[in-house]
């Protein structure tokens, strides 16, 4: 049984004033594998207290030793490779498939900020001003669970190169995952108080971080409505805040796509990261004239997803973090047969041979844009055929939702996709392809967030513009 009772203050590991604890399970089975110590309210105001102490000298640092912290950095959590994919198998039950690149990235994105912070103008010239972009403070960096080291590092990393100091709060459902990624970035041997990790309760330790004066900026990833309560607690302080929020991503199949490349490509969008996804494209937009066809294909290509044990290389989608994730899944499919859409694969329950929070890959079709199921983030393997007749229709459902964080346009005719694409309104839009690209912006119109993460978008994120004016300037 695994016990972790330190949190991570001022380059040392210490224990928490918090006392609480709290049970990690494998989501495989629904087993307890381990008890963590909580940290409260007043571990969070030493953290902050530490961080605020490390700002004046580290946000003094020049480039060139930036980028050497970043890349020691990434070389201490590469080093660790091996116990952070255990990790990420047993704490959070991706699947292999998943599971390496979820333990590539937090190293990638450490290199890509020491990358993109040799090429970040910090100084530059505008009409007679000299304008220099300053760091902002302490940063309070609060994530989630569905990719627990990916986020730390990302937001660590991008705070790291402006020359801010961080609090951390993660996810305490990913307590081990944190514990390797801290004992790495100890090991890289970081000035103490310029990162420190509190894991706790999100009422308590996350209200803190976002109440607190002393903290300068907030970047958050998780849902909607929690970052709509740390957008109304940072405003007292304004803080300046980003937002990386839930989404209900469209998915629009052009009558002209060749459906042999595109369903696959729809149902990969649709259930990656076993649907715990921002970005997952949750909304089949499907055109009448083949509609028919296009559920064939979709019901043999869902019910052809293998979801069960994590270790097993077939494997593509795993189970949901926690209990609390599986009930909700299984509740909106629940709702999604009360309001009228037609299941063609899955259905409430677990897949056969499995225990723990394992969800059927589900499929619905006639699926209206105004049912419950096309409207909220499911956050599970739950995809939803929408029919539509012509282009412009496609167009305004894939608008008419409180989110944009990303779309996806599938087509033969790349240009007629580009029409579409322009048309869509969210932050990334993704043609024929489910790629990634770290150097540009990430984050959502409306409801999914508000600013941008990566590039030298995010990195503007974490600074402000000061301008000098006059004599020797
Ligand atoms: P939350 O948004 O509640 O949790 C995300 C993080 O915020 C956690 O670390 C959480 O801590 C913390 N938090 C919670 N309340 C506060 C607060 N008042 N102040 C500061 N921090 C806080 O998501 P859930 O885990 O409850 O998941 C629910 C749904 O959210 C999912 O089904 C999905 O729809 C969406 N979601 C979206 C994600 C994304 O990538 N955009 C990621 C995760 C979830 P704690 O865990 O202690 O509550």
């Amino acid at each position: 049984m695994l016990s972790i009772d330190t949190i991570y203050i001022d380059g040392r590991f210490v224990t928490p004033h918090g006392t609480e604890p709290f049970d990690l399970h494998d989501p495989a089975t629904g087993a307890v594998t381990g008890r963590v110590r909580l940290a409260d309210e007043e571990d969070a105001r030493a953290a902050i207290a530490a961080a605020k102490r490390a700002f004046p000298t580290f946000s003094r640092t020049g480039k060139a030793e930036r980028i050497v912290l970043l890349h020691r950095m990434a070389d201490a959590v590469a080093e660790r490779r091996g116990d952070l994919l255990d990790a990420v198998i047993d704490e959070y039950g991706a699947p292999v498939s998943r599971a390496a690149f979820m333990v590539d990235y937090p190293v990638n994105v450490l290199h890509e900020a020491a990358e993109l912070l040799a090429d970040y103008p910090f100084l530059r010239r505008m009409g007679t001003a000299e304008v220099s972009m300053e760091p902002l403070g302490v940063a309070g960096l609060i994530t989630p669970w569905n990719s627990n080291a990916g986020f730390i590092c990302g937001k660590l990393a991008t705070a790291i190169a402006a020359g801010c100091t961080a609090v951390i709060k993660p996810s305490e459902m990913s307590a081990r995952q944190t514990q390797i990624v801290t004992e790495a970035l100890h090991a890289a041997g970081l000035p103490p108080g310029l990162f420190n990790i509190v894991t706790g309760r999100g009422d308590r330790v996350g209200a803190a971080i976002t109440g607190h004066p002393d903290i300068a900026k907030i970047s958050f990833t998780g849902s909607t409505a929690t970052g709509k309560a740390i957008l109304r607690a940072a405003a007292d302080t304004l803080k300046r805040v980003t937002l990386e929020l839930g989404g209900k991503s469209p998915t629009i199949l052009l009558d002209d796509a060749d459906l042999s490349r595109a369903i696959p490509l729809a149902v990969s969008a649709a259930f990656m990261n076993s649907g715990q996804a921002c970005i997952a494209g949750t909304r089949l937009l499907a055109p009448r004239s083949r509609l028919a066809e296009i559920e064939a294909l979709a019901k043999a290509a869902v019910e052809a997803v293998c979801a069960g044990d994590p270790r097993d290389p077939a494997t593509t989608v795993g189970p949901m973090v926690s209990r609390t994730q599986w009930e909700r899944v299984q509740r909106y499919i629940r709702i999604g047969v009360e309001e009228g859409a037609v299941l063609l694969a899955g259905g409430e329950g677990r897949p056969e041979g499995t225990e723990g929070w394992f969800v059927r890959p589900t499929l619905f079709t006639a699926v209206r844009n105004d049912m419950t199921i096309a409207r909220e983030e499911i956050f599970g393997p739950v995809l939803s055929i929408i029919p539509y007749e012509d282009e412009e229709e496609a167009v305004a459902i894939a608008n008419d939702t409180i989110y944009g964080l990303q779309a996806y346009v599938l087509s033969a005719d790349t240009a007629r996709a580009r029409r579409v694409a322009d048309r869509i309104v969210a932050g990334r839009v993704l043609i024929n392809s489910l790629a990634h690209d770290p150097k540009a912006p990430f984050g959502g119109f409306k409801q999914s967030g508000i600013g941008r993460e990566y590039g030298s978008f995010g990195l503007d994120a974490f600074l402000e513009p000061k301008t000098l004016l006059g004599e020797g300037v």
